[in-house]
């Protein structure tokens, strides 16, 4: 494998990823709201009133448009950094500013996706980390909008690990199984023996399913890295926002982008931190 060739793979990636991360706007944007919308349509349901008629929302349609004045977005003004840039972050129809959130998210995207190809080189292993990745960050952004780690991204995530593992590619197969009823034990039981002690529920049922999804990928050898770490950062960042930001204590913060951000750090260097402490012990 030349270096040059690599490069180019992580080049095809990061250009990849940016298209990604514009679709992944979509997504955070939107599955939220369709989330809502069938549950209304549900609460009508159950109530035996007619479903509520607004139009229904899908990832397809309708195309997107700006929120402030429904100008619709123009192929043109849809490419990945290059429009945000050239509209200099404004609608062109209203003149509204866009958030820098959609061009961050598809820069981000981007980066990862080219480590990501960089990383693990041309194999199988790169293409299912891309996956694993993209819906990582629809999961973060979504968690830190609305406390909801959709159910319709953390269980295909948990699925297609364990199939990847039927072929051994990131862990054994007893391994993944293990970690995923393991990854969604552990939260699980912290999760109750928190709502005993201080009758407060501090996660959600999003997080356990998140955790068993990294479980699934990872192995259960993984776990006690992914919780310490998450747990870790999520304390020093909680306790920032508390001090500075005065965040108010009973604000939830969500769980999923640590967990989120854990998992993806095990799964690049995991194996390595494993080795490491295991050569601590030895
Ligand atoms: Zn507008």
């Amino acid at each position: 494998m030349l270096p040059e060739s690599l490069g180019g793979l992580a080049a095809m990636a990061g250009l990849l990823g940016l298209c990604v991360g514009s679709f992944l706007n979509v997504v955070i944007h939107r599955l939220p709201k369709m989330m809502e919308q069938e549950w209304h349509a549900q609460c009508a349901d159950l109530r035996g009133e007619e479903p509520p008629t607004e139009p229904s929302l899908s990832l397809a349609k309708p195309r997107s448009r700006c929120p402030a004045c429904g100008h619709g977005i123009t192929a043109l003004e849809n490419i990945p950094v290059l429009s945000f840039l050239l509209l200099k972050g404004k609608c062109s129809g209203c003149g509204i500013a866009i958030s820098p959130r959609y061009p961050i998210i598809e820069i981000f995207t981007g980066l990862i996706s080219a480590y990501t190809a960089w990383h693990f080189g041309p194999t199988i292993q790169t293409a299912g980390a891309l996956l694993l990745v993209w819906s990582l960050i629809a999961l973060s952004a979504i968690d830190l909008d609305t406390q909801l780690l959709p159910d319709a991204i953390t269980l295909p995530i948990l699925w297609l690990g364990l199939a990847f593992n039927l072929a051994n590619v990131y862990s054994d197969l007893s391994s993944a199984v293990l970690g995923a009823m393991a990854g969604y034990l552990a939260l699980w039981t912290v999760f109750w023996l928190f709502k005993l002690v201080t009758g407060k529920e501090g996660m959600g049922y999003g997080d356990f399913k998140l955790l068993a999804a990294l479980g699934a990928w990872l192995g259960w050898q993984m776990l006690p890295a992914i919780i310490l770490l998450s747990s870790v950062v999520g304390a020093v960042v909680g306790i920032t926002l508390i001090v500075v930001a005065r965040h108010g204590r009973n604000v939830p913060i969500p769980f999923g982008p640590y967990l989120a951000a854990a998992g993806t750090i095990a799964l690049f260097w995991g194996p390595q931190m494993t080795r490491n402490y295991l050569g601590l012990i030895a």
